[in-house]
Order: structure tokens, then sequence, then C-alpha cells
């Protein structure tokens, strides 16, 4: 059930602080921001990359399973009829002979399939990227326009839901992420809510804006539990979140150090966020 209520509540969560508190210290933002991507990326390293390699490795080992049984029954066949007409020698060569054929061919079929699973990675990067020509960063924290807002901006509006609805499809498998996700948009909800308002984007427009981003994350993961089609492609489907994340991430952490100049407070906060997202 947490799994569906953290990324909704943090996103509400992060609604409210800035309707009401308005936040004006920049710094503890920033340091909350880079505490957020250390801990999603090492959640992300730690817990739904190892999950992804685990799944492809697990369906091989299925499917190794079922074409073996169904050569060794072939082969219990086989062995009758030798029986009938040839000696127990000939037999045994035949068996050592198939056992080399198959380990040649297992590797080479396990390092393809896995392989692939490092391009969706990249297809997630380049997605990401995509996304934020559209967003203009506001899934790793960043506003740009400075103009005043008269209408909901849908580009915006349409690619942090994307972004957002991929995020929730993993976490039918990876209850853990929901955290890292929920951390990871609670400054973002901070962050554009204020901007909104400095926008001054009319507040009826703010609050729908905010709910429907909300409401993302845990419909991808209701989709893709109830979904077939999404649950067949669980594998590709994750490992592309894992792209977007892995850029999310460290877009977060790389802007969050301005010029590269030493603050401790930041390094604080991003160790903090590794040592807390290692032990979720
Ligand atoms: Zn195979
Ligand atoms: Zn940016
Ligand atoms: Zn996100
Ligand atoms: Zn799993």
């Amino acid at each position: 059930m947490l799994v569906y209520i953290l990324p909704f509540v943090s996103i509400v969560l992060g609604y409210l602080i800035a309707i009401f508190f308005q936040p004006k210290n920049k710094q503890n933002l920033k340091l909350l921001l880079a505490f957020s991507g250390a801990f999603l990326l090492t959640i992300t390293v730690s817990h739904l990359l190892p999950e992804v390699y685990y799944h492809e490795i697990e369906k091989e080992i299925k499917t190794e399973l079922v074409a073996k049984q169904e050569n060794h029954n072939h082969h219990d066949h086989s062995h009758d009829d030798h029986n009938l007409s040839h000696d127990l020698h000939n037999h045994d060569s035949h068996q050592v002979a198939e056992v080399d054929n198959h380990s040649g061919h297992n590797h080479n079929h396990n390092h393809g399939s896995l392989k692939i699973i490092g391009l969706f990675i990249m297809i997630g990067i380049v997605f990401q990227i995509v996304l934020e020509y559209f967003s203009r960063g506001a899934e790793h924290g960043h506003v740009h326009i400075h103009e005043k807002m008269s209408k909901i901006p849908w580009a915006l509006f349409i690619s942090l839901s994307l972004h957002a609805l991929l995020e929730g499809m993993p976490l039918s498998h990876q209850n853990n992420l929901a955290l890292g996700i929920a951390i990871h948009h609670l400054p973002i909800a901070i962050i554009l809510t204020s901007f909104f308002m400095q926008a001054e984007l009319n507040k009826k427009s703010i609050f729908l804006f905010m709910m429907f981003f909300s409401v993302m994350t845990p419909l991808g993961t209701i989709a893709s539990e109830q979904l077939s089609f999404l649950n067949n492609y669980y594998t590709e489907i994750s490992a592309i979140v894992v792209g977007i994340l892995f850029h999310i991430s460290s877009t977060i952490i790389f802007e969050s150090s301005e010029g590269h100049k030493f603050n401790l407070a930041k390094l604080i906060a991003i160790i903090l966020g590794i040592i807390l997202g290692y032990f979720v």
C-alpha cells in the first residue's frame, strides 16, 4: 500500500509546504535536492539496477531449463532406440558432446540479452534529455522561465507527467524505490509550486497541476500491475527508468555543486543520501 501512497503524499506535502511556509531559504532547498539526488541514485544502483539484471537472468535460466527438459525427453526417447541396436559406449560419448554444445550456447545467449539492457538504459537517458527540452529541467528542480504565467504550461505538464508515470512502473516489483521517488519529488514539488506562485499562475491552476502530477506515479504502478502488456516488458521498461533516474539524479548532484567549490554542507547531504539509500 505504501508503494502507492508515498510518491503521492510527497508531492502533496511539497505543495502544502510551498503554499503555507513559502520557503525563502534557497540554500536549504538545495541541500534537500542534493540529498534526494544521492538517495535516488543509491537506490537505483543498489536495488533497481541489480533487480533488472536478475530478472533477465532468471528468465534466461527458466527458458534454458525448459529447453533442456525438451532435449532430455527427446534424448531419452532416442536412447531407448539406441539400446535396441547399439552398445553403452556409443551412448556415453554422445552425451558428452551434447553437454559441451549446450554450455557453449548458454554463454553466447546470456551475454546478448544482458547487453540489450544496457541499450535500454541508454534509451532512457536520451528519452529524459528529450523530455527536458519541454520541461526545461523541472524534473531535477531547475526552473528557467521568467515571465508571468497566465495559463498552465502544458509542455512542462506533459513531460513531467510522463516522467512521473514511467517512474511508477518498476515500483510494482521494487517497493524500496517508492521511497526514493517520494524523496526525489518532495523538493521538486516545493520548487515547482513556489515557482508557479512567483509567476502568478492562478491558484486553481497550481492546485490542479500539482494534483495531477501527484497521481501520475501511483497510476504508473497500477498500470504496470494491471496491464499484461506492460508486465511482459517489465525488464525493458525498468531499464529505461534506470536510464531516466541515472540522468535525473546525476544532474541534481552535478547542478547542486556550483563551480565545483568545496561545500561541506552539500557534501554531507550527499553522503547522508548515500548511507540512507543503502540501508533502505
Ligand atoms: Zn539460451
Ligand atoms: Zn537543469
Ligand atoms: Zn521523478
Ligand atoms: Zn522482481
